[in-house]
């Protein structure tokens, strides 16, 4: 059982995600999303420790939809995450949790057609999600203006780290502006994350809890 704590409505989450919430079945919010999400709706730069399971996607799912405006340019909000499949869910879940928004999601991924990703893009994107290869290759391409972006997301960055992708990532965000909003979700923080909060963040908040029960 999950520790549900509270309402969504109690978290200030806008009313059409409230029903593409309450349609995927969610009746409350977990303990990570009642702690997290007003900070971000606060913009406040976050690290958020959890585990596995305990609902992060729609902590920065929700709030980067609430945050980010469909007929603005975009992309402008990014999320990082170490394997395709984690970002193919991950672009999933925003599309459900958007479902009654007119945001643009799309996702990009090794071993997928650039050509595909790259027609997707000049479509006109709202958030877009990819692993830290691909979305350096359409930054360094010129595919991908990252001038709008105003919140980064670091989903499992402990796992990036692992994996190696911490320079890719570094490389990303030095690409990024500086005035914007970073969220780093990992279910572990080693000293070398650490060292990307620390460089990356403004004077960013931890939100932890110990299991997701
Ligand atoms: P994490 O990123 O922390 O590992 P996920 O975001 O992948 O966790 O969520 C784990 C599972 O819990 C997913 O199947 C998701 O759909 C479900 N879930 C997330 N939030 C809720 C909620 N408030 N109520 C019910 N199920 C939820
Ligand atoms: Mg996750």
């Amino acid at each position: 059982m999950r520790n549900m704590t509270g309402s969504f409505v109690d978290l200030g989450i806008s009313p059409p995600i409230l029903k593409a919430i309450e349609e995927m079945g969610y009746t409350a919010p977990t303990e990570i999303q009642s702690k997290a999400i007003p900070h971000i709706l606060n913009r406040q730069d976050l690290i958020v420790r959890a585990k596995t399971g305990s609902g992060k996607t729609a902590v920065f799912g929700v709030s980067l939809l609430q945050l980010t405006d469909a007929d603005a340019p975009g992309p402008q909000a990014l999320i990082l995450t170490p394997t395709r499949e984690l970002a193919v869910q991950v672009d999933n879940d925003l599309k459900q949790l958007g479902r009654h928004l007119k945001h643009k999601t799309t996702v990009v991924y090794g071993k997928h057609s650039m050509n595909a990703e790259v027609q997707a893009i000049r479509k006109g994107v709202t958030i877009l999600t990819g692993t830290p290869g691909r979305v350096y290759d359409h930054i360094e391409h010129g595919n991908l203006d990252t001038g709008n972006i105003r919140f980064l997301v670091l989903d499992e960055a402990d796992r990036m780290l692992d994996m190696g992708f911490i320079g890719q990532v570094e490389s990303i965000i030095r690409t990024l502006p500086r005035d914007r909003v970073t969220l780093l979700f990992s279910a572990t923080i080693p000293p070398e994350i650490e060292r990307i909060c620390a460089r990356y963040m403004k004077n960013p908040m931890t939100v932890e809890i110990e299991s997701p029960t």
